[in-house]
């Protein structure tokens, strides 16, 4: 492994496998999961993280054909289902990686099926419902269902699974969830009439999941956010499944000095020292993900205590206020997410601080940041981009 010092994130596969479990712990015994591992697994890294929830999965799904590719190239076997839409222009690697798109327009349907009649081959397709969310899928009504019976007809397709979204399942109120539900399973009927029976009806996110809804009781669940250890909000019940936070982001103290009275930190010189003030500074910063949001807000753990951001956090670097840590020194060990001691620091909290969103948060963290996966307590692997590939590029 390179020296990872600057900065790090550790992704604990351990706590990966423990929430798994939690999860399928809160499901009938007949529902299968499958792991949500877009955005290249909410910013942990798909391919590990796919290979870890693999035995507790029917299935995963990702964002884009790029995404669902990069798992088969890592051996991923089972289903990969695309949640967005997929251009037809891309339907040829699909067929080719065997990656399920959603489909809910006739003319993507007939785009799928030439396509496989000329591969020879049957592709597999998910229906996307749309009951709430306005985004993607088709209306829950007779019209749609009619549609759906010619889909059916097409050659070489085969509707292997429908899903709906939920907006608001992570509100306390669960009425916007059951209506959605319900319209989604009214529609189901409405195929059943029609002679079409869904292999894989599938609703539930993970908020779903932890607060036990009816939907689990469908074919599969969608579990996104819960793999990771986050719970959806803070409104969910978090008594249930116990979900442990996978990802601790890690620096090193680069620098300590103290400053008088009166001397500005940071641009803009938004704080000032009121005392002599022992500042650290930690080579980290927005352009590592790290919200610039968290200036004068947000806080690091240094040697198990809490040190104040001082000032605005720059592209690269930020400083802390440890004259209360009188014991920090520099290549002190920093914890910007996770624990310390006793202390901890949440990706929640982060992002009520700054006033963002913890998914977003862990998504954003960057690519100048290496993924240093544990499993057993020792280091199991790691992924970093520091060997950058270009392609077509000549030196002049
Ligand atoms: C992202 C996504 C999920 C997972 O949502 P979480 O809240 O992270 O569990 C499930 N289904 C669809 C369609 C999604 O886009």
């Amino acid at each position: 492994m390179r020296p990872y010092n600057r900065v790090y994130a550790t992704v604990n596969l351990d706590a990966v496998a423990d929430n798994m479990k939690e999860m399928a712990g809160n499901l009938p015994s007949g529902t299968g999961m499958i792991g949500v591992v877009k955005a290249d697994g909410y910013g942990h890294g798909a391919v590990p993280v796919a290979m870890t929830v693999d035995p507790y999965v029917r299935g995963f799904a990702v964002a884009t054909v790029e995404e669902g590719v990069i798992l088969r190239r890592h051996g991923v076997g089972k289903m990969i289902l695309i949640l967005g839409v997929t251009h037809p222009d891309q339907y040829g690697e699909l067929i080719r990686y065997q990656i399920r798109p959603t489909v809910f327009t006739l003319r993507q349907a007939e785009r799928l099926s030439e396509l496989a009649c000329r591969e020879g081959v049957r592709a597999k397709l998910h229906l996307a419902v749309d009951t709430g969310m306005s985004r993607i899928g088709m209306e829950p009504d007779e019209a749609s269902a009619d549609m759906v019976l010619s889909m059916s007809r097409l050659p070489g397709i085969e509707i292997e699974g429908m899903f709906t979204h939920f907006a608001r399942a992570d509100e306390r109120d669960k009425e916007s969830a059951r209506a959605q539900l319900a319209a989604y399973l009214n529609f189901s009927e409405m195929l059943k009439r029609r002679g079409i029976e869904i292999p894989l009806k599938h609703c539930s996110n993970s908020a779903g999941i932890v607060e036990g809804l009816p939907s689990n009781s469908l074919d599969l669940v969608r579990a996104g956010i819960s793999i990771y250890g986050l719970y959806p909000s803070d409104e969910v019940d978090r008594e249930t499944v116990h979900l442990t936070p996978a990802m601790e982001l890690k620096s090193r103290i680069s620098y300590i000095k103290t400053i008088r009275p009166g001397t500005p930190v940071s641009y803009g010189g938004t704080f000032v020292a009121g005392r002599p003030t022992r500042i650290a500074t930690i080579p980290v910063g927005y352009g590592d993900g790290y919200p610039r949001s968290l200036s004068s807000r947000g806080s690091v753990l240094i040697r198990g205590r809490r040190a104040p951001i001082l000032g605005r956090v720059c592209m690269d670097q930020f400083m802390v206020d440890v004259t209360d840590i009188p014991e920090a020194e520099e290549e002190d060990e920093v914890t910007l997410i996770g624990r310390d001691g006793g202390e901890q620091i949440s990706v929640e909290e982060l992002a009520r601080l700054g006033g963002g969103f913890h998914y977003e948060l862990i998504c954003d963290l960057g690519k100048r940041v290496p993924r240093v996966y544990l499993q057993g307590g020792r280091i199991a692997g790691t992924k970093d981009y520091f060997q950058d590939v270009y392609e077509g590029f000549r030196r002049p």
